[in-house]
């Protein structure tokens, strides 16, 4: 390294945070850009996130991610949001400008572009499974790029509300809601089906409550679920002759914004979904 250059540096705070893949996703990106950044993993408690995103800007830190359980506290530590963050009401990644911290949501971005080359969300009318914070952030972005309606179907009626709210009340697209308490019935007019949920997540057998043999061949059916990428979900839909889309696009999209807010520069994303690949032993 020569003398002069200082790092410099980015990071993610999460807890529990071990085994995050990002670092080694960005790390590899950042190699093969030819650029001396460095992304560190750091395990942060809720009571230490004030004090740990003032030492982010204190010692000159780039920028960051953020991952569970901070994606909504760390909202009053920053100086402005995104249109996206506001709207998702979460932020998971921090960009430093001029001395500032501006907060932004790269999710449902990154969700959006790995969902272009199979389908344009324009017009599209969306069911989507799930109403936490991934449906939020695919959401939002989704209606952003033109989506025209969306059916909300979750088991817990309270945190599918305050969805339905903003979307009806803050973008074009429209929504409804169906509670999750029976085997849906996918409407034959569906464009978009998306698991949003976290079934699946570490559990290949996870299987979500729909009636497959209501799903139609020209439907584009897409997962949150990157670990396992290969879902039950997704299986059905493959079975259907969907075209299907796995968590693993959505991961790397946004990173892949989050690195381009950082460097400035497009990161290779080909060498992100590999390093990924490698890191989870798939
Ligand atoms: P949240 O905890 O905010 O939301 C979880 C959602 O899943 C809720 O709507 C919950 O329903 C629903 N849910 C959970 N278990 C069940 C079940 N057994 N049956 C029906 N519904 C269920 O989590 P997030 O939205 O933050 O994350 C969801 C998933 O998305 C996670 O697995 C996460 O790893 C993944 N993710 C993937 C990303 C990627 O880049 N690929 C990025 C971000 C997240 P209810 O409200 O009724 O409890």
């Amino acid at each position: 390294m020569a003398e002069s250059a200082l790092q410099e540096i980015v990071c993610c705070f999460g807890q529990p945070v071990a085994g995050n893949p990002t670092q080694f996703m960005m790390e590899s990106a950042f190699a093969k850009a030819g650029l001396e950044w460095r992304y560190l993993t750091l395990e942060v408690g809720p009571e230490d996130l004030p004090a740990a995103v003032a030492g982010l800007l204190a010692m000159g830190f780039r920028g960051g991610n953020l991952t569970i359980p901070h994606k909504v506290a760390v909202l009053e530590h920053l100086d402005r949001l995104t249109e996206a963050a506001e709207l998702i009401g979460a932020v998971n990644c921090i960009i430093e400008e001029d001395g500032a911290l501006v907060g932004d949501n790269t999710d449902g971005k990154g969700f959006v572009e790995s969902l272009r080359p199979l389908v344009d969300p324009k017009d599209k009318r969306v069911v989507m499974f799930g109403a936490g914070g991934a449906a939020r952030a695919i959401a939002v972005e989704s209606a952003l790029a033109g989506a025209s309606h969306f059916t909300i179907v979750n088991r817990d009626p309270t945190r599918a509300e305050s969805l339905l709210q903003t979307i009806n009340d803050r973008t074009d697209a429209s929504a409804t809601f169906v509670e999750w308490d029976h085997d849906y019935q996918v409407p034959e007019e569906s464009d978009i089906l998306i698991n949003a949920t976290s079934i699946g997540l570490g559990d290949p057998d996870g299987e979500l409550r729909v009636a497959f043999d209501s799903m139609r061949s020209s439907q584009v059916v897409a997962d949150v679920i990157f670990n396992p990428p290969q879902t039950r979900w997704l299986q059905h839909a493959q079975d259907a002759g969907c075209q299907t889309l796995d968590g693993l696009g959505m991961l790397v999209n946004q990173g892949a914004i989050a690195f381009k807010s950082w460097t400035g520069v497009d990161p290779d994303v080909e060498v992100m979904r590999e390093a990924l690949e490698e890191y989870l032993e798939l």
